[in-house]
């Protein structure tokens, strides 16, 4: 590419963070969806496409709750068992720090602009990087979760010397809080993420196609009701045609320039923030 392409391209861009800027400045209800190319930037392999786990190893048993449903002590044998935990995507997250991206979702809840983060993501970088409003769709590998009344503990609160352990609360079964494939997510947080979703007059899509659902529907539900959706990814997406701007690249780089973005706004127009967001027709 020559060097006024690549000028067009800055520049095409910085349009699309600007947009996206006076969107989320306008927005009276903010939200974000997030996926794994947002922990990807932090070195946590994907599943599914190019170089995923998944697509090398293939896909694990699509009915690993009714597995582990069949016989919940044994799975808690061989989760405890130190000989058979280690895995190379376990590995991956243990190592794997919040990346600016991250760190812009935290900052954005903090300055008042997101008012909630729901993420696809299991590996806690959201929490690490210091979101508190965050609704963990497919739960998060650092907790643990009744089965009974979806209560959620932390590791050190649940004793494994009785397997399975049980719910101080309800005297349910507890197993990992990540949602295993054939499990149901938890009605609480879902409910949660529909309440939110109709809320919103903004969804940020970061890091997902968002072509799993439930998940997919968060966006669909926003676009429906007449608010507006901003991409930012890589690749594009079924999504994008949608989509009032589109942030084409990493998050971690991109999200950060949108951070800054949105205060200058804020600083230029004090009078607008939080006035709404209509889409266009
Ligand atoms: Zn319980």
């Amino acid at each position: 590419m020559d060097a006024s392409a690549t000028g067009r391209q800055e520049a095409a861009l910085n349009e699309q963070i600007e947009r996206a800027a006076q969107l989320l400045h306008r927005a009276r209800f903010a939200i974000a969806l997030t996926g794994a190319g947002l922990s990807k930037e932090s070195g946590i392999p994907t599943f599914r496409g190019e170089g995923g786990l998944w697509t090398r190893d293939g896909e694990p048993p699509m009915n690993g709750y009714q597995l582990f449903l069949r016989d919940p002590a044994e799975h808690w044998r061989r989760r405890i068992d130190p000989g058979t935990s280690t895995n190379e995507l376990g590995d991956a997250i243990e190592r794997a720090r919040p990346n600016p991206g991250h760190i812009a979702f935290a900052e954005l809840e903090r300055l008042g602009y997101l008012r909630a983060v729901v993420t696809q993501n299991i590996d806690n970088l959201h929490r690490a990087a210091g979101s508190d409003q965050l609704l963990e769709i497919h739960g998060n590998r650092t907790m643990l979760r009744c089965i009974g009344c979806e209560a959620r503990y932390r590791l050190d609160q649940v004793p494994t010397d009785e397997l399975p352990p049980r719910c101080d609360r309800c005297g349910g079964i507890i197993k990992s809080d990540t949602v295993m494939f054939g499990e149901p997510i938890p009605r609480s947080v879902l409910e949660r993420c529909f309440e939110a979703a109709e809320r919103a007059d903004l969804c940020i899509v970061a890091g997902t196609s968002a072509l799993v659902t439930p998940a997919a529907d968060i966006p669909v539900t926003v676009w429906r009701a007449g608010g507006a959706l901003i991409e930012v990814n890589v690749d594009e997406t079924a999504l994008t045609p949608y989509c009032a701007a589109v942030l084409n690249g990493p998050s971690g780089e991109l999200l950060p320039r949108l951070v800054e973005a949105v205060q200058e706004l804020d600083r230029a127009e004090p009078e607008t923030r939080g006035s709404g967001v209509k889409r266009r027709p």
